[in-house]
């Protein structure tokens, strides 16, 4: 396996009325080909703006790339042409949005939406294209494919919209798949198809896919490795056993207590306490250090270098530091499954 996407020191800023926004402070990963790598972290930890980085879909001038690269094929993806971009758009990188009932467009049919990206990159008569819509909804697994071609995206339930979406995403074979947040809207049965039918697709298209999420129990479904972001850092990344049998992070800590298990006996679900730091003037140390139990002076005015624990596992926390007091890692991090 092969790297087929490297993001680089990459740092994004947004401008608004109160200041400059910096969403994304100097994040580097990788996505090896044919794996999985979930995203994961709260609201507004950069998360999605990063991903829609990588597809060039953030809005300009409003938002900047001030330092960093991302690169696909040995190209840096900053630096193409909006016409280059379109290429790669869809055909290589494709994306695949949180809503399913925002990203289609009522007034079109489920056919001529998929068909749109296919008559954009691939020379196919209508005839051909119609043809491939329908066998890409077969693919994803909806019923009845001749006939729903024809429909539009009311008559459709929320699972087999995103189903809809997917196929769209797929329709030019992409090497990349971005899953924003994909099955957020989705009651827990449609959620766990959906998923398995990603993981199907994967296997069939030796798709690389990029998951953001907030929700562990998907990391722990779909994902090969994990890289959780906080203010626009990612502070903690490894493959999915090192996030959730042996994390070294407090805020990884916070989010695996968080999560409800089966033996969870209290009503209250446990919630990790204060709020993300305000990203118009980021704090010079560790950013998780308002909310960190453990903090040290060291934290407040210096942000920790990463520690690697091995080749895939790397954490940015002061506690790793020689120096640092010996604590003991939480049952929940050693993986324990909450107050069983
Ligand atoms: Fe907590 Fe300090 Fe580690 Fe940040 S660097 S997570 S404040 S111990």
């Amino acid at each position: 396996m092969g790297k087929i996407l490297e993001v680089r020191d990459l740092h994004v800023c947004f401008d608004t009325f109160s200041g400059e926004v910096h969403a994304v402070r100097g994040v580097d990963f990788y996505l090896e080909e044919g794996e999985t790598l979930a995203i994961v972290g709260e609201s507004g930890s950069g998360k999605s703006v990063m991903t829609k980085c990588i597809m060039r879909l953030l809005p300009t001038p409003l938002s900047r790339i001030p330092k960093g690269e991302i690169l696909y094929k040995g190209k840096n993806v900053i630096k193409l042409k909006e016409k280059e971009m379109q290429t790669v758009r869809g055909s290589e990188i494709s994306m695949i949005f949180q809503d399913p009932m925002t990203s289609l467009n009522p007034t079109m049919t489920i056919g001529k939406q998929i068909t749109e990206g296919l008559m954009k990159h691939q020379n196919l008569s209508k005839k051909e294209t119609k043809m491939r819509a329908i066998q890409l909804l077969t693919l994803v697994g909806l019923p009845n494919p001749e006939k729903r071609v024809n429909q539009y995206p009311h008559q459709f339930s929320g699972g087999m919209r995103q189903r809809v979406v997917i196929a769209m995403a797929i329709a030019c074979n992409p090497k990349i798949l971005i899953a924003d947040e994909p099955t957020t809207a989705l009651d827990v049965t449609i959620q766990s198809q959906i998923l398995e039918l990603m993981k199907d697709l994967q296997v069939k298209m030796h798709t690389s896919i990029i998951i953001i999420t907030h929700d562990l129990g998907v990391v722990a479904n779909v994902a090969d490795r994990v890289a959780v972001m906080y203010a626009g850092i990612i502070i903690e990344t490894g493959t999915v056993d090192e996030i959730f049998y042996r994390s070294n992070h407090p805020y990884t800590w916070g989010l695996l207590t968080s999560m409800p298990t089966l033996q969870t006996k209290s009503t209250r679900l446990v919630a990790i306490p204060g709020t993300p730091p305000d990203l118009i003037s980021p704090p010079k140390g560790c950013p998780f250090a308002s909310r960190c139990q453990y903090v040290m002076e060291v934290c407040i005015n210096h942000m920790p270098d990463y520690s690697n624990l091995t080749d895939t596992h790397l954490v940015a926390c002061w506690l790793l530091d020689d120096r640092a007091p010996r604590i003991e890692q939480p049952f929940i991090a050693r993986g324990g499954t909450g107050d069983g």
